[in-house]
């Protein structure tokens, strides 16, 4: 009896970047179609060689694309937005590109795709749009020359494609009428054009049952055994229409030519959908169990209520975590699973490890983690020793280093009333300031001063001296621009949290850990590997320096703990709220030090607050929680008159707003030039009683802002809040401009401020 082992997916990027490095050359026109596709192949051809390398029964095919799964599938179904008219002159590969970037060789510019988050992931797909009229054109070609390509090596394959139900339910219908659902806004509580968009996009079942039919025939033909069907939303709370979606469309695709189609669930338990996911029509289910809670036994439930005939995938290595698996206590869930499902029983990652780095073998590893960790090449071999057996003890896991770590949530004393009184006359600030939201441009001067000194080639004294030119060069310019509140410009910074990562004790920067974020961008999340603490001042220098230059206000620029979190791989044996009250310990004692270093904002940005919400709502309370009591921890060191910004790049606060409210930061700035004045109303009609800065312009885009945009976002504003709790400055932080850009948008953006102050104070 043996025990098959599959991944669900390997990390596409390379061990070295090479897809990244690669595509980008392409996209300048340095390199050919050919060559590039050589190289994507080569990456390509190095995954499928791990996985027999590492000896997995199965080779998965179908996971390597180019940017994005759903994309790909989008563009294999004929989903081609009508902007795009001149796709159709395009090979598959280029109108991927092309949608994802609005940008094609030969076509005109048009908007990409819209881009959002990958459930709870730190990774981005793109929204297929779809419309009413919506005609889907199948086109698997590459699909196939892929497989053809796999079967050189030999090996038994399994073929992954997106689900059905999955591929619409992440899809955006783009032209609903929505009037009728509008006119309905009635109280009863219901997201009646939620409802109207599902309802839409769910006729859309019946057009691609024939189509995944076709693909699964061909499949067969071309000698493929399995098929991993990705069904990822199975795991939300799903409406009853989606439920029953699900089990239209897989007793419609249902086989019996011997091709076994494994759904695939993952990034959580199955919550209410457990009895739905076990009984569909299928040859097999993958489970995650890494996010299983303790006690819950969710793989026994779904042995327990499997079908006698079905092959369970247990997703038992996380596809999310940097960490070794205790595999001594992982072989007995095996064990246990094998008595019920014998040769039924599959072993898995839970998730794709598109989601952690690809290699630890080109680490320089610090030996307080070695032997500890597991990239995606590590954790094929984990796989590979549980289905085996041969299972060693790792005494490096032992989990007696780590003792209970609490921390009574302090905050501030005063409320926001008196707070801010008291700081209206500290810093005799004009009607509407401005200021901008921490970073300026990142000038190829600053990156190469940076560079040298990290490769020893620039001693630190030279580098604070080429640091500190930058600082003084942003004052200057901002003093010219005549902004009311200052920054120093985070020349200093990589990141705003690497940079943080990097000085605190309790952190590991690898060399080569990245991980796609969305496209050719990685990010290279800092690994938390112990328990952490502030063992200096980390910014306090800088900011210092910087209020020496000027007589006006600079802020104090810092990251929050619920950011720094969320943009780094958590420890393997403390709960996220435990860390994330570590840190906010540490931007505590900054908040301290910088405050008596006599700054008198500062700002603790918590661009990510949001991003590490769980999926299901039953177990967002207790994130919100603790997220909310970390951040205003931070701040609880401030004394009356300091006032406290937070800074935030996330628009939709619908659903979260009284937690931003809760967080009772003295000052928020947020993004709101995409999202328009819907989000000031949202703003207003729940009552937010502190400070807000909407950002005026989108710092995302290279176009200049001019006077008249910029003002109708402040007149909007000033309907709603009152002039005295109003800031005025962009949406996000300003690394990627040139200074060029920045300064003239700035200044219009000053031109402004002045213009609406002086009416203001006139009437
Ligand atoms: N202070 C940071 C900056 O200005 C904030 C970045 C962000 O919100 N993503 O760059
Ligand atoms: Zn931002």
């Amino acid at each position: 009896m043996s025990i098959k082992t599959h991944i669900l997916g390997y990390p596409r990027i390379g061990a070295k970047r090479e897809l990244k490095f690669a595509e980008e050359r392409y996209w300048n026109g340095e390199i050919t179609q050919a060559e590039f596709l050589a190289k994507a192949q080569a990456v390509e051809a190095a995954n499928w060689q791990a996985q027999v390398d590492a000896g997995l029964s199965l080779m998965t095919v179908g996971d390597f694309v180019f940017y994005d799964s759903i994309l790909t599938h989008a563009v294999r179904l004929g989903v081609i937005p009508t902007r795009f008219v001149e796709a159709t002159r395009l090979n598959h590969m280029d109108q991927q590109f092309y949608l994802a970037r609005g940008r094609a060789p030969e076509c005109t510019d048009v908007a990409a795709l819209e881009m959002t988050k990958w459930f709870d992931t730190n990774y981005h797909y793109l929204v297929p749009e779809l419309n009413s009229t919506q005609i889907f054109k199948a086109d698997f070609s590459d699909l196939f020359a892929q497989i053809e390509r796999a079967k050189t090596f030999k090996q038994p394959l399994k073929v992954v494609v997106p689900g059905l139900v999955s591929f619409l339910y992440l899809s955006r219908i783009v032209d609903t009428d929505n009037t009728k659902a509008e006119q309905h806004a009635c109280e009863c509580g219901t997201d009646h054009i939620k409802i109207a968009a599902d309802q839409a996009t769910l006729k859309f079942i019946d057009a691609l049952i024939p189509i995944y039919t076709a693909l699964f025939d061909e499949l067969k033909i071309r000698g493929v055994e399995y098929v991993q069907i990705d069904e990822p939303v199975l795991v939300l709370d799903l409406a009853p229409e989606w439920q029953a979606a699900f089990e239209h469309v897989y007793h419609l695709l249902q086989r019996n030519d011997g091709l076994k189609l494994i759904i695939a669930s993952y990034f959580e338990t199955l919550g209410t959908n457990l009895n739905l996911a076990v009984q569909l029509p299928v040859a097999g289910l993958h489970i995650d169990i890494t996010h299983e809670k303790q006690g819950e036994f969710f793989w026994k439930k779904v042995i327990d209520q499997l079908p006698a005939d079905k092959i369970l995938s247990l997703g038992l290595i996380s596809g999310r975590s940097v960490w070794a698996s205790d595999l001594v206590y992982l072989n007995l869930i095996v064990q246990t699973a094998k008595k019920s499902l014998g040769d039924r029983l599959w072993l898995s990652s839970g998730c794709s490890l598109l989601h952690v780095p690809v290699d630890l073998r080109s680490e320089t590893i610090p030996a307080e983690v070695n032997g500890k960790l597991a990239f995606a090449r590590q954790k094929l071999n984990e796989l590979v020793a549980l289905a085996s057996g041969n299972i060693y003890p790792n005494e490096k896991l032992s989990k007696t280093a780590d003792k209970t770590f609490d921390l009574v949530g302090q905050e501030r004393a005063e409320p926001f009333e008196d707070r801010f009184k008291a700081q209206q006359q500290k810093l005799n600030l004009p009607l509407i300031p401005t200021t901008t939201i921490g970073s300026f441009p990142q000038t190829a001067e600053i990156r190469a001063a940076r560079s040298a000194w990290n490769n020893g080639d620039l001693t630190n004294d030279a580098y604070e001296i080429a640091m500190k030119k930058e600082i003084a060069y942003a004052i200057q310019q901002q003093e010219q621009l005549g902004l009311d509140v200052l920054v120093h410009g985070e020349a200093e910074r990589t990141d705003m949290v690497e940079y943080f990562a990097g000085l605190l004790d309790g952190f590991w920067l690898s060399r080569f850990g990245w991980v796609q974020s969305y496209g050719s961008r990685c990010v290279r999340p800092p690994i938390i590997v112990s328990d952490i603490t502030r063992s200096k001042a980390m910014t306090v220098k800088w900011i210092q320096y910087a209020n020496t230059l000027s007589n006006k206000i600079v802020k104090g620029m810092l990251t929050g703990p619920v950011t720094i979190l969320n943009w780094s791989f958590p420890p393997a044996h403390r709960s996220r709220r435990e860390v994330c009250l570590q840190l906010a310990e540490a931007i505590r004692l900054e908040v301290s030090d910088l405050q008596n270093a006599g700054v008198e904002i500062i700002q603790i940005d918590e661009a990510a607050f949001r991003e590490g919400l769980p999926l299901r709502k039953a177990d967002q309370a207790e994130y919100w929680d603790w997220a909310v009591k970390s951040f205003k921890h931070c701040s609880s060191s401030a004394q009356i008159d300091t006032q406290i910004h937070t800074h935030m790049c996330y628009s939709d606060f619908k659903d979260c707003l009284p937690q931003i409210t809760a967080m009772d930061a003295d000052v928020i700035t947020i993004e709101t030039s995409r999202s328009g004045l819907q989000l000031l109303e949202v703003f207003h009609e729940q009552g937010y009683p502190n400070a807000i800065g909407p950002g005026v312009y989108d710092i995302h885009s290279p176009r200049t802002p001019t006077v008249d945009n910029m003002r109708t976002v402040i007149d909007g504003a000033l309907k709603t809040i009152p002039a005295e709790r109003l800031w005025v400055n962009p949406d996000c932080g300003l690394k990627t401009r040139n200074w060029t850009e920045t300064k003239t948008a700035l200044a219009a953006l000053v031109k402004m401020a002045k213009q609406v102050r002086a009416e203001l104070e006139a009437a």
